[in-house]
């Protein structure tokens, strides 16, 4: 495998970082997660946007421009022979002196991996997925805006451990206010009366890409309204249907919270046709979007 890093495809095994790098020291920097299907890269020109918006938002300084950070994504894509991938772009704040101090990074280290990733086993797509509640809570906007898609991603670690100390693969992390925010690496849907409710981003959660592609393509397709609208717990268990999104998990229902069975414990039929739609425009002879 060929992995990218400043601007050269280099074997896997010699695809290093300093360990100076305070991307490793300080966990500074910014990612994206994107997926090729079929050799296409999906919502590439959407990932660099919020990969940019992060790298802004921590005031770091991008060493290459946009254009050449699309083509090293393509680059390493076509290197790998890989045409469905999940590829990990990643921008540490580079090598500098130990201390805090970003600015004593001269260049961000800027790496792409092209991958696969099967977060979800299989099974679960079919029957729904299990989650429980983290008793973690997101972290706040005030302290770290979570639609920075930074390298910050202990909070999401801790509740992903909550899950998996339960049995189950993800978590639902509420926010400070005890409303329904997001998932560990996933958005949250729930379908109340043949709608779609979401959190809205001010609720504190990533603003997703495949959230979006549910809200803006999706749904309208197949003439589903949807409402962005703050919800809590309560909400999750009176909906009809509830399911997460997210780049590698892509859609998937959730049939049980907290070992407590939802609705009939069945992916509900507006999940699976939104499930069967992504797969529908995601696929080779699907026209590029
Ligand atoms: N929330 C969090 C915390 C995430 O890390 C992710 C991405 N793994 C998502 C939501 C889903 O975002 P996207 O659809 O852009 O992958």
């Amino acid at each position: 495998m060929k992995i990218w890093i400043d601007g050269a495809l280099v074997d896997k095994e010699h695809a290093t970082v300093s360990v100076y790098d305070h991307g490793i020291l300080y966990g500074d920097g910014v990612f994206e997660g994107i997926r090729a299907y079929s050799g296409r890269i999906f919502k590439l020109q959407t990932h660099l946007d919020r990969l940019l918006a992060s790298a802004k938002s921590i005031r770091l300084t991008m060493h290459y421009t946009e254009r050449e950070i699309e083509q090293a994504v393509r680059e390493t894509v076509a290197a790998n022979g890989s045409p469905d991938a999940y590829i990990r772009l990643v921008v540490t704040r580079g090598v500098g002196p130990l201390g805090l101090s970003p600015f004593t990074c001269p260049r961000p280290c800027t790496i792409v991996i092209a991958d696969r990733i099967q977060l979800y086993p299989k099974e679960l797509y079919e029957n729904g997925m299990p989650v429980i509640v983290a008793r973690r809570p997101r972290i706040p906007v005030e302290c770290l805006d979570p639609s920075v898609k930074s390298l910050n991603y202990l909070n999401n670690i801790l509740a992903k451990i909550e899950a998996i100390d339960a049995g189950v693969h993800e978590a639902i992390m509420l926010n400070t206010d005890g409303e329904v925010c997001e998932c560990t690496g996933d958005n949250i849907f729930l379908v109340m009366g043949g709608r779609l409710v979401t959190p809205p981003t001010n609720a504190g959660l990533l603003d997703g890409v495949t959230r979006r592609f549910v809200m803006d393509t999706l749904a309208p397709a197949l003439g589903i309204a949807v409402e962005e609208r703050r919800f809590r717990i309560e909400d999750l268990f009176t909906a009809d249907e509830v399911f997460l999104t997210g780049t590698a998990a892509e859609v998937i229902g959730v049939t049980r919270i907290d070992g407590e069975q939802f609705g009939d414990g069945a992916v509900g039929p507006i999940t699976l046709q939104l499930m069967a739609e992504f797969r529908r425009r995601v696929s080779k002879d699907a026209p590029e979007d």
